[in-house]
């Protein structure tokens, strides 16, 4: 049975850069990845990671359906932005690595800069095979884990993703910001 994975990290881990390796590495053994980032994020249909590398991409939205999405030819499928996932579109995923033993890998973030978990990040954490995560440091050296808006944004909700204003930070750090 194939896994399907999650891979987590504060902004900035480099999660779209390592996503981005493994479809290079399927393509490199010529296997045909199939990548989605999410609509909202970016709607030219590309992942972009901060190095710079980019590459076209499938995009879904709250009502796309994996389920219907034709898998001939598909060695793997690559998730970025993975918590704006419904938790349905998670369980699809999910049947696709166990029935169709296609993987799935998921990357994303666990929480916004609310600190709220995000509904796709919660159905990943519970039924992902794989939990992985990709380290990135706070400003005072600690691990990071969270995010901190560093400017204000116009939007209130946590998919509010101008990603230039976040910075990522410990908890401790996000805590004191907080007030707390
Ligand atoms: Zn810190």
């Amino acid at each position: 049975m194939a896994k399907l994975t999650f891979t987590y990290g504060a902004m900035n881990a480099g999660k779209t850069t390592s996503m981005l390796q493994v479809a290079h590495n399927y393509e490199s053994c010529n296997l045909t990845p199939c990548v989605f980032t999410y609509e909202g994020c970016d709607d030219k249909g590309a992942c972009y990671c901060r190095l710079g590398i980019s590459r076209t991409s499938n995009l879904f939205n709250k009502e796309y359906s994996f389920s219907s999405l034709d898998l001939s030819g598909i060695s793997i499928i690559l998730i970025d932005e993975a918590q704006f996932l419904t938790t349905k579109q998670v369980f699809d995923l999910g049947k696709i690595a166990s029935f169709n033993d296609i993987p799935v890998m998921c990357y994303g973030l666990r929480t916004s800069w609310q600190a709220h978990v995000f509904e796709g990040s919660a159905a990943l954490l519970g039924i992902a095979d794989e939990l992985r995560e990709i380290r990135t440091i706070c400003q005072c050296g600690k691990k990071a884990i969270m995010a901190l808006r560093s400017a204000p944004a116009n939007g209130q909700g946590d998919e509010d993703l101008g990603q230039d204003k976040y910075v990522s930070v410990c908890r401790k750090c996000w805590l004191n910001s907080q007030g707390e």
